[in-house]
């Protein structure tokens, strides 16, 4: 598969050849940036882990550019610190065993620019190679501006796709901002549980960033508690970790459907929901 970089990364951590490889694909996560993936869609990590019908596949859009550094990354330069990014987003698809992991090395504003057609071209192409039945995408209101455009741009890409190849499922997950504020009905509830040490190790791996001076193993766990605790009253957790998510399948099933107005209902249902208790407790 040719993508616009040159340097576009495809890694297959059992070295099938790359197309038969991305074929087998039934999960798969488009990102923004090294380490996203395993923050956001461990739970298609989880369904896949080490079965013969499942398949996940990550991909990630940005070259990992301008990431903070400091302590042994300190003194390296741009470039040094896309190879860190990428080697370690290889590690991390060994260790989940991915079906295919690929890094497509844009920079964030090509990313950003509505016109750059080769992000939405590069997507549409590996969507058409591995047909995911489940796809995991940024959630909408994310406070990260290039997550917001990285899965608007992979939404252009899902809408172009025939009926028949269209995902089931499309998940906007929780990375820079998380989704308690859905109403519960709305919430897309995965269950994040299954093999910590393979969870824990999936974030770990990612040094550059941690020793960045960001706990973003402690902090991924300590969301997935939260959540598994917080999100029932009456029961007794069931699930010790979860992610939620917001359904973004109807944009795709109908690619005429308007995106600002779909997620802006959600955060409208928050504040109805904020508003009942109040007018009924203020008296
Ligand atoms: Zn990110």
């Amino acid at each position: 598969m040719q993508f616009h970089n040159p340097d576009a990364d495809v890694f297959v951590p059992d070295a099938k050849a790359p197309d038969a490889a991305l074929a087998r694909t039934t999960h798969l996560c488009i990102s923004a940036h090294q380490d996203d993936i395993e923050i956001m869609a461990y739970h298609g990590i989880a369904e896949c882990f080490g079965l013969s019908d499942r398949w996940f596949t990550g991909v990630v859009v940005t070259n990992g550019a301008g990431s903070p550094r400091s302590g042994i990354y300190g003194h390296y330069t741009d470039e040094e610190m896309q190879h860190v990014r990428r080697q370690e987003q290889r590690t991390a698809a060994y260790v989940g065993g991915y079906a295919c992991m690929i890094q497509l090395g844009y920079p964030s504003s090509a990313v950003k620019d509505p016109k750059s057609p080769s992000v939405v071209g590069d997507l549409q192409a590996i969507l058409e190679a591995a047909k995911p039945e489940v796809v995991y995408l940024h959630n909408l209101a994310d406070k990260h501006e290039t997550h917001v455009a990285t899965s608007l741009r992979a939404l252009a890409a899902l809408r172009r796709l025939s009926a028949q190849d269209r995902p089931k499922k499309v998940y906007g997950c929780e990375v820079w901002r998380d989704l308690d504020w859905l109403p519960d009905e709305a919430k897309q509830i995965l269950p994040a549980s299954k093999y910590p040490n393979v969870a824990a190790a999936l974030v770990g791996v990612f040094d550059s960033q941690v020793s960045g001076g960001k706990r973003y193993d402690l902090a991924t766990a300590g969301r997935r508690l939260a959540h598994a605790t917080y999100y029932a009253s009456h029961a007794t957790d069931v699930e010790t970790a979860m992610n939620f998510a917001m359904d973004l399948t109807p944009l795709v099933a109908d690619p005429s459907l308007a995106v600002a107005p779909y997620v802006t209902a959600y955060i409208d249902s928050f504040k109805a929901d904020v508003e009942k208790y109040l007018s009924k407790l203020m008296g």
